[in-house]
């Protein structure tokens, strides 16, 4: 791709229906009192995203040096939701630009190194409060889209019956062999609950609080979210065995210690692959105006 091919591109009624989805999904969470946060592109701190099985190799963060410290681009906000349930936020979103450098084996359609989160995080809720949340969301969101899907793409949704069907990892892994599988296979939206990953996510009696949207059509993962640890030394073992430094956290262990953190829940929904989704995309290089591939620089 050159900068003529990137601009000669149609890409104007996919940002028809993205500026549709976003409006709606924005405006059904303000109706129900989220406050909208502005995102932090630059932080101390940020998700380690390891070890969740969908990231790469414990990806790092690239880091840029501002005023004798050293911050990192944010791969994602989940740190600072948390910190905002803290500062007594009880139900936030934020539109968050997440930066994850992977290589070029992680080019699959459905990755992209820059892309945007809707996330989400509400004081004292539980998985089924968040999930039921999502499934508000998606189902409203395909009602909403569907007259245009069809006049601008002839593409027809499937319908979504609420509850969206639930499984364990284990037993999607038994009964289809693996996710991508499962995406394949089924034919509405599904739910993957109790996935071993990142030390924020809540754990308990050995079972993990946390769930992923799957999309059907081999469209996969579009959402992640969980409930969340808040006591200090939970977080700090967690930390400790996963290999990771504790230095990397020190903000965030810190407000932690002092007994700040509170009980929350949340999920982050990927805009992109959303969209990809609902306009029947085969790449997420094709609903970004500007693709973000990785292992292929950026030609605008
Ligand atoms: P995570 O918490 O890492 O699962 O990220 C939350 C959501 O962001 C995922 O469910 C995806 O919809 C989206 N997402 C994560 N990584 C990428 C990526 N590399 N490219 C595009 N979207 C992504
Ligand atoms: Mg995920």
């Amino acid at each position: 791709m050159n900068a003529l091919s990137v601009v000669g591109r149609r890409i104007d009624p996919v940002m028809g229906v993205q500026t549709k989805a976003i409006a709606y999904l924005t405006g059904e969470l303000s109706k129900r009192g989220f406050r909208w946060l502005l995102p932090v592109i630059l932080s101390s701190i940020t998700d380690p995203l390891w070890p969740d099985p969908a990231a790469g190799e414990a990806l790092k963060p690239p880091e840029v040096e501002a005023y004798g410290r050293r911050l990192r681009l944010t791969h994602s906000m989940i740190l600072h939701k948390q910190m905002a349930i803290a500062m007594g936020i009880d139900r936030l979103f934020v539109l968050s630009p997440n930066i994850r450098l992977e290589g070029r084996e992680a080019d699959d359609g459905r990755h992209a190194y820059e892309f945007t989160q809707l996330d989400m995080e509400v004081a004292g809720s539980s998985m089924d409060d968040i999930m039921g949340l999502i499934e508000d969301l998606i189902t409203g969101l395909f009602r909403e889209l569907r007259p245009i899907l069809w006049e601008a793409f002839e593409r027809e949704l499937p319908r979504a019956r609420k509850p969206f069907r639930r499984f364990t990892i284990e037993e999607i892994r038994e009964e289809f062999g693996s996710e991508e599988k499962a995406s394949r296979a089924l034919e509405e939206p599904f739910w993957i609950t109790g996935i071993p990953r990142e030390f924020y996510d809540r754990e308990v009696d050995g079972t993990w609080r946390n769930y992923d949207l799957y999309l059907p059509e081999g469209y996969g993962e579009v959402s992640s979210g969980g409930e969340r640890e808040w006591e200090y030394e939970r977080i700090l073992s967690k930390i400790r065995s996963s290999g990771l430094s504790e230095e990397s956290f020190r903000p965030y262990l810190e407000v932690a210690k002092a007994g700040l953190l509170r009980p929350s829940a949340g999920a982050g929904i990927g805009v992109e692959r959303l969209v990809r989704y609902v306009v029947g995309a085969k790449h997420i290089a094709e609903v970004q105006p500007f693709p973000r591939i990785p292992g292929v620089p950026a030609v605008i």
